[in-house]
């Protein structure tokens, strides 16, 4: 190979993947205003400690669900994300035990009602309509820690109908993963099966009815297709 081929994976290895269906999850966090150029995109500053909030576990959906679009939002939006999944739990974990208790990472789409969430903003009040409708939380299989080289390095992509419209690496977080879960410890117990949205690179955008959202980490290892309708009636 030439020096500008990507290193070819050690001979014998293979990415071990979870399925999160395995847990029983609890809690879906969110941190919000994770990377520099969404803060500013949206018009928000800088967080000096992580800004979080919580998505109930009834919008999780998985690799091939559909996105439904609730009659009461005019603009819902993608948010690409790195997920993660954690094997262990706790309180008041220590950064080294925060990256242990990290069991894989994953890709997902914070699913946001835009408009009501600039609503409950503007009102001071809370984001959990906006974020918490059926289906708001798509996430692809996990790829197991022990399988990713360098979680400071993982690049990720939105295609909508195959469009590329958002790409992201973990590299430029605000908050790494690490410090992510041992801030998250100080405040709530922490279980096996919690998933924890890491926050949204720039390029959020509207999704709309018969869209269809392919989310990828950029060496292949994990990938979330899912398509996008309008609600069931009834
Ligand atoms: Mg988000």
């Amino acid at each position: 190979m030439t020096h500008h081929d990507s290193p070819a994976p050690a001979r014998g290895t293979t990415t071990v993947l979870i399925d999160p269906r395995q847990y029983c999850t609890r809690t879906l966090f969110g941190i919000g205003r994770n990377y520099a150029a969404h803060a500013r995109e949206l018009g928000n500053p800088l967080p000096t400690e992580p800004v979080v909030f919580l998505k109930p576990a009834s919008a999780l959906l998985y690799n091939g669900g559909t996105i439904r679009l609730p009659p009461e939002s005019s603009n819902v939006q993608h948010e690409l994300e790195l997920v993660l999944l954690l094997g262990a739990g706790g309180r008041h974990l220590s950064i080294d035990q925060a990256w242990r208790a990290i069991a894989g990472y994953g890709i997902g789409i914070d699913v946001t009602a835009r408009d009501l969430q600039r609503k409950a903003q503007a009102a001071g009040n809370p984001w959990s309509i906006a974020k918490g409708f059926d289906t708001f939380a798509p996430i692809s299989t996990f790829v197991a820690s022990e399988s990713i080289a360098n979680p400071h390095a993982i690049g990720f992509e939105l295609r909508v109908n195959g469009k590329l419209r958002q790409t992201g690496n973990s590299g430029e977080m605000l908050f790494n993963c690490g410090e992510i879960v041992a801030y998250l410890s100080t405040i709530f117990t922490l279980y096996p099966g919690d998933l924890i949205f890491t926050g949204s690179p720039e390029g959020v955008g509207t999704i709309r009815p018969g869209d269809r959202l392919v989310a990828r980490f950029v060496d292949g290892s994990t990938s979330l297709e899912v398509d996008a309708a309008p609600p069931m009636r009834g």
